[in-house]
């Protein structure tokens, strides 16, 4: 592993992706309602387009982006709209949602959706068309693919970068897109340098992945300026400034974003999507998503229709082991634990994780014994050990003026380390939710 490109600091979490790595994702079953919550990326939620009664398509928009920065929403199943209500979110909270009765005759065909040829539309209005199919960054934040695609006109992007890495443990949906769809991912990648008026891309993978550094590099078109990076395993390399350290050697400046120094991050299932709008008019309305643990009796990779309960995804997936003990959406570093199986799938849900007794053994929270390790471990080179001090003394303000709050990522590497069990980015986490109650001074 030595000689790999990376970053500074950071964990080595047991990786456990042999679980799923090598299962192939099939189609999941459409269940018999979707529950699609308007409020699925980063910014303002969607406006309902539909009421009670309103008879949709696959495919069809249902609620629409309102204001800059918000994305649209489309039925994942034909079907009737049974009620728009409060109902559970994958976050915690109860959010305005569309219930859909999905249609059981229905061929769910897609509604056939005209799009123009990506090549004949202008480079400033190819954002304005993804926008439309509701893409956001799949890698976890959700954040609006086609804000990202317009950078501020004073921050140019020279390299779009290609987030292959997948570093939170147990996760391989990315890992089977670059080995399921590397052509969508290129063209997806054709796309977005149009976009953004530039022709160089780099994709990054965790040299754990050689099956798909090897097809992404077989399958790598010869008239595009790509290079695929094998990149050191390390969490959490996947991180956007993580990866952009390792590959181009530069710190996006605290609080910029990475435009700031002429870089655009995309994860690869997101550009696989961009392909899907111009290729079939595709919206985004399913992803591939990783089901594994030792808590769940057949893991595997599926392409489960956003909106679909985690209790429908469960019972698919032969149910709960004897030991199971903890759900979680995302990977075991920085996934939102789940206590209510009615929750939907998301657009952001890479994958769901249930770990069993073994895997998440719960052990006593012990006093700092202040030995330095999350020190070692902080991939942003921040004092960890002082911000739990002040996080538990509830100095809000001092966490966040003396010792940057706003610049951890909650990525748990120095939960991760921590001997006295310490769980510092719960905490971070908890103070970050504080400080926006607070009145802004
Ligand atoms: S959670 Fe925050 S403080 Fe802890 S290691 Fe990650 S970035 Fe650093
Ligand atoms: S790793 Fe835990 S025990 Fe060690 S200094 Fe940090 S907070 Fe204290």
């Amino acid at each position: 592993m030595t000689g790999l490109l990376s970053f500074k600091h950071g964990v080595h979490p047991s990786e456990n992706k042999d679980i799923t790595s090598s299962i192939a994702s099939k189609r999941f079953p459409f269940p018999k309602e979707v529950i699609l919550p308007l409020s699925q990326h980063i910014g303002t939620p969607a406006k309902s387009l539909v009421k009670p009664g309103d008879h949709v398509e696959r495919g069809d928009v249902i609620a629409e982006a309102s204001g800059f920065i918000s994305s649209a929403v489309h039925a994942t199943a034909a079907g009737i709209v049974k009620s728009i209500e409060l109902w559970p979110h994958p976050n915690g909270t109860m959010v305005p949602s569309i219930r859909i009765s999905v249609d059981p005759s229905s061929s769910q065909m897609r509604r056939t959706r005209i799009v123009p040829r990506w090549q004949d539309v202008k480079d400033e209005d190819l954002s304005t068309e993804i926008g439309k199919a509701g893409i956001v960054g799949l890698g976890g934040a959700a954040f609006p693919s086609h804000v990202k695609l317009c950078p501020p006109k004073d921050q140019p992007v020279d390299l779009l970068l290609i987030n292959g890495c997948e570093c939170e443990p147990y996760l391989t949906s990315d890992h089977r897109t670059m080995l399921e769809l590397p052509d969508q991912v290129y063209e997806g990648i054709r796309i977005a340098l149009k976009a953004l008026g530039i022709t160089r891309a780099v994709i990054g993978i965790e040299a754990n992945k050689p099956d798909a550094i090897e097809m992404m590099r077989k399958t790598k078109p010869d008239d595009l300026d790509v290079t695929v990076q094998p990149l050191r395993v390390k969490y959490p390399q996947g991180a956007e400034k993580m990866l952009i350290k390792a590959v181009m050697g530069l710190e996006v400046p605290s609080g910029a974003l990475p435009s700031a120094i002429g870089a655009m991050v995309q994860n690869v299932a997101t550009a696989a999507n961009v392909a899907a709008v111009f290729e079939s008019g595709h919206p985004l309305i399913e992803r591939i998503i990783t089901v594994t643990g030792r808590g769940i009796r057949k893991p595997g990779n599926w392409k489960i229709p956003f909106g679909t309960k985690l209790r429908d995804v469960i019972e698919h997936c032969g149910g709960f082991t004897e030991d199971a003990a903890e759900i979680v959406f995302g990977g075991p570093m920085m996934g939102l634990g789940q206590a209510n199986l009615d929750v939907p799938i998301l657009k952001a849900t890479g994958g769901i994780l249930v770990l069993s007794k073994d895997e998440c053994k719960r052990q006593d929270i012990l006093p700092c014994i202040k030995c330095g390790k999350c020190l070692e471990a902080c991939p942003i080179f921040l004092n960890p050990q002082l911000m739990g001090a002040l996080a538990k003394a509830e100095r809000y303000e001092e966490l966040k003026a003396d010792a940057n709050l706003n610049d951890c990522m909650l990525c748990g590497s120095c939960s991760f380390v921590c001997p006295s069990n310490i769980p510092l980015s719960q905490l971070f986490a908890m103070s970050k939710t504080q400080l926006r109650r607070l009145p802004s001074s």
